[in-house]
């Protein structure tokens, strides 16, 4: 289906002179040509792929987590962190409320999952990017595909762009430019940092990036043989080594996924930046407390009373449901426990181990995967120099940005997604 909409929006329009050129198929430029499109305005969309959306067809794994709809609006804003205040008047002006309605307005059926997780109710990212390019075709507006885009041409002096440079060499003129070129991470997808490049070269500052909502990778070999195994709730602390010990600098609690090479999910991506930082300046661990609801007194209470219990059974035969059965016998090797040892065999100090083990699970952290993993990355361009109220450049009168290409914190959730709504939706009414 999107293949087909945008076989047909494929047209030769190269000759034409827009009102509005965006560079970026992804959803923050759809997003824009929407709105410009809506406004009048005779809009190109330039796009390297062949496709629009490759990004978005990905995301929340090909569920597209669309928004999120905490109703607490600071806590919302504050989810990007102290930069969050640059969005105060941009969600004011399109929230999540409206992009919620936008969707809705176009067919698209959505519904809420926990942590305010939204999502279509056809589970299907595809039907996100159909609604996209669907209006922005019924808008009128054009794509070019399968075209990359090699540079701004910025008249300096005039602080004005005059044109986008195609890598084939031909110059494309326009009113207005909207840069929406995205982030580094999955750079199959085309998000391969040209818009910080152009940035640069006309003078705008760009913070360096580093992939960002990343899984990390744990060095024991053990780790592989946890694969698969996910679970909720668990404590995770990350300990950083000082002066000889090991301190706590961090601790969460939420859902993990055990990967072939490290950790995953939800909150160790969103816990991943911060594990960067430690691991500049040194030996970093991560230890999990699969009983993070428990206090060490209800810990005895609670293991006592089950070996009691089960005095006469093999330890092997024990099973806890925080625990899985893969990660128990890990632990009772670990703890030279032999698997086929009555619970009356085992001696009070191993009870003990045991407890310690089950609150603080160790691993060493050898650092966070690269681009081709990670979510988002850091960095972008310098909010300073842009203006919220339009989205547009404060050094180019008629530049204007929108979605990953600015440098915004943010934690998995729907947060990146909305970034895009709101900005694109800005920056193309503007
Ligand atoms: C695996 C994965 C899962 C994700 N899941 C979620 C989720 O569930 N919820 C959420 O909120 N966020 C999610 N995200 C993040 C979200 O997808 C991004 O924040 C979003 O796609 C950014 O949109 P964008 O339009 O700014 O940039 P992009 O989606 O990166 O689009 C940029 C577009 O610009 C094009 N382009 C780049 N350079 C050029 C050039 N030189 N010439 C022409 N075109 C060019 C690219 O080809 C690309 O199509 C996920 C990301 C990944 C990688």
């Amino acid at each position: 289906m999107v293949k087909k909409i945008v076989k047909t929006a494929k047209k030769a329009v190269k000759k034409d002179m827009h009102d509005v050129v965006i560079i970026g198929g992804g959803p923050a430029g759809l997003m824009a040509a929407c709105q410009a499109g809506e406004g009048g305005q005779k809009v190109l969309l330039i796009e390297k792929n062949d496709e629009l959306g490759k990004k978005l067809l990905i995301s929340g794994g090909g569920r597209c987590n669309l928004t999120n709809a905490n109703p607490n609006h600071r806590e919302f804003v504050s989810k990007f962190g102290k930069k969050g205040s640059f969005l105060f008047s941009p969600f004011s002006v399109f929230g999540v409320q409206d992009t919620i309605k936008f969707f809705n307005d176009l067919g698209l059926k959505t519904k809420t999952e926990a942590g305010f997780r939204v999502f279509p109710e056809s589970d299907n990212s595809a039907d996100v990017l159909n609604v996209l390019v669907n209006r922005a075709t019924e808008l009128g507006v054009k794509f070019m595909l399968s075209t990359e885009v090699a540079s701004l041409k910025a008249d300096k002096k005039g602080k004005k762009i005059t044109a986008v440079i195609l890598k084939s060499g031909e110059e494309i003129m326009a009113q207005k430019f909207i840069l929406t070129t995205g982030g580094m991470s999955h750079q199959e997808t085309g998000s391969t940092g040209d818009g910080f490049k152009w940035l640069k070269e006309i003078g705008h500052k760009v913070a360096e990036s580093n992939p960002s909502l990343v899984p990390i990778k744990i060095s024991n070999p053990w780790v592989s043989e946890l694969a698969g195994i996910s679970l909720d709730n668990v404590g995770i602390s990350v300990w950083q080594n000082k002066d000889g010990g090991f301190q706590k600098a961090l601790t969460k609690k939420g859902r993990i996924l055990f990967t072939h090479d490290g950790l995953s999910g939800p909150t160790i991506l969103n816990m991943s930046k911060s594990i960067g930082e430690l691991l500049e300046y040194g030996e970093t661990l991560l230890s999990l407390d699969f009983f993070a609801g428990f206090g060490l007194d209800q810990m005895h209470e609670m293991m006592k009373k089950v070996f009691d219990e089960h005095i006469n059974k093999k330890i092997k035969n024990l099973s806890f449901k925080e625990v899985p059965g893969k990660i128990f016998a890990l632990i009772l090797k670990q703890l030279e426990i032999d698997l086929e040892w009555e619970i009356n065999e085992i001696r009070r100090e191993e009870r003990f181990a045991l407890i310690e083990k089950f609150k603080k699970f160790e691993m060493t952290v050898a650092g966070l995967l690269g681009y081709d993993k990670a979510i988002i990355s850091s960095g972008g361009l310098n909010l300073d120099e842009v203006d919220f109220k339009t989205m547009g450049s404060k050094l180019y009168s008629n530049l204007y940005f929108a979605g990953d290409i600015l440098d915004f914190d943010r934690p998995s959730g729907g947060f990146s997604l909305q970034l895009c709504w709101t900005t694109g939706y800005i920056a193309g009414k503007n």
